[in-house]
């Protein structure tokens, strides 16, 4: 099964996300993490995005989609992952589609986290004192929810259109999250079964 979690930054995608592969037994696929972990080893990807990361803005599309479609040809991927801030424009869904059809596969179910935008900033100025990461600074965090509406959240429709989205409530305790998200996952996996 294939699975994107949907939200803007903040909403708790990461937290839920890992959750549920745990429960899924499949990989997670969180570009986020990938592209910092490419530009922690000093990867020429890892540089190129880092200019764009750092400064809130999305990296080029291509370069994404190269580095998801690398991981996906591995093995672990071949029955199912979870997509956790991927896709984050059109095109991007576009190429991953693409990639998923040719191997006669789909996005199977897209979960969006429905979350108020003052409480996600709130969320996000908290872990930018946790973690320090450089792209979670009041400026970039502005940034980062202006493009998340303007070039992520009209992905919602393009996957609605394809009859795959669902939302649930992201806000509340994680543990409440989770039960939401997890009894969205069980329907949707029955009702593929009957
Ligand atoms: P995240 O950890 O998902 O919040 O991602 C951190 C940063 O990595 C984003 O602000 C973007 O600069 C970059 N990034 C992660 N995923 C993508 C993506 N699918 N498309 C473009 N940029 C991305």
């Amino acid at each position: 099964m294939f699975l994107v979690m949907f939200g803007p930054p903040g909403a708790g995608k990461g937290t839920q996300a890992r959750r549920l592969v745990k429960r899924l037994q499949i990989p997670h696929l969180s570009t986020g993490e990938m592209l910092r972990e490419a530009k922690a080893k000093g990867l020429d990807v890892g540089l190129q995005a880092a200019q764009y990361m750092d400064q809130g803005r999305l990296v080029p599309d291509q370069l994404v989609v190269d580095i998801v479609i690398a991981r996906l040809q591995q093995p672990d991927c071949s029955h199912g992952c979870l997509f956790d801030g991927f896709p984050r424009t059109i095109e991007q869904a576009r190429l991953l589609d693409e990639e998923l059809h040719a191997r006669g596969l789909k996005i199977n179910l897209v979960i969006e986290l429905v979350v108020d935008f003052g409480e996600v900033e709130r969320r996000m100025l908290q872990r930018a004192q946790q973690e320090h990461r450089v792209d979670d600074t009041p400026e970039t965090i502005g940034r980062r929810m202006s493009v998340f509406r303007k070039q992520t959240a009209p992905l919602l429709d393009f996957y609605r259109q394809q009859g795959v989205a669902e939302s649930i409530d992201g806000m509340g305790h994680p543990d409440e999250v989770f039960d939401r998200l997890a009894h969205c996952v069980d329907r949707h996996m029955q009702s593929q079964e009957a």
